[in-house]
């Protein structure tokens, strides 16, 4: 089933990409493996998956031994700043940088461990008291200070939009951040790309795609519900 389930997020992103005149080699479909066992992981990576999302640092550090060595790990979970050493090295990119402390413990734990860090910075567009991230208007003074963190490099942005029931009701959300990081884009600051813009799930993941997103992150609609 988890192959037959890949084929079709697949196939509906690339319809969404001829839909929007997007290439569809611009968009990365992350497999969300989160509190998934080792051996459905397995079964997506025969399928042809390579990127695997986890929420949690000490899932990452369990399974990662368990799979083969190209699988590229992305860490989307709020992340415990006492935990960043340990995801340092393991994950290829943090989704969820959601506050300047974070940003500022990833860079000291990089620094220590001689590494550079790919980051993107989690945005609460649609300003949800239960979510993590930066508000809209805060993110630039964010920008401007981490772009000056020597082994930390902010790639682009993520968001985490609401529940909903139509997800033509997330398109604003997704419309505001590619927005957004056109502009951001277009300062050319240091040490700072907006390759990236990590948004949609299950439930959103196509108006995502044709409103911008370069990766997706998708759990149930490959693994089953959790
Ligand atoms: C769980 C999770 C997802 C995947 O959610 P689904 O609705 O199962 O696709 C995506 N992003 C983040 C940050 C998550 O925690």
């Amino acid at each position: 089933m988890i192959k037959e389930h890949l084929i079709e997020v697949n196939r509906r992103i690339e319809q969404a990409c001829i839909r929007s005149g997007r290439d569809p080699k611009a968009v990365t479909l992350i497999a969300v493996s989160k509190t998934k066992p080792v051996p459905m992981l397995e079964e997506a990576y025969a399928a042809g998956a390579r990127d695997f999302g986890e929420n949690k640092v000490q899932e990452i550090v369990a399974k990662k031994p368990e799979l083969p060595e190209d699988i590229r790990w992305h860490m989307i979970g709020h992340l415990q700043r006492n935990k960043v050493s340990q995801v340092l090295g393991k994950a290829v990119l943090i989704h969820s940088v959601d506050s300047l402390r974070l940003a500022q413990q990833i860079e000291t734990d990089a620094a220590k461990a001689g590494l550079d860090v790919d980051i993107l910075l989690e945005v609460n567009v649609a300003r949800e008291e239960s979510k993590y991230g930066f508000m809209l208007e805060e993110v630039e003074d964010a920008i401007m200070t981490i772009k000056d963190f020597p082994h930390v490099h902010i790639k682009g942005l993520m968001t985490i939009a609401p529940f909903v029931e139509n997800p033509e009701e997330n398109r604003g959300i997704f419309k505001k951040l590619f927005e957004f990081a056109v502009d951001i884009d277009k300062k050319n600051i240091d040490n700072v790309t907006m390759d990236v813009l990590s948004m949609g799930m299950t439930g959103d993941y196509e108006v995502a795609v044709e409103e911008g997103a370069t990766m997706v992150r998708v759990g149930t609609g490959i693994f089953g519900v959790r």
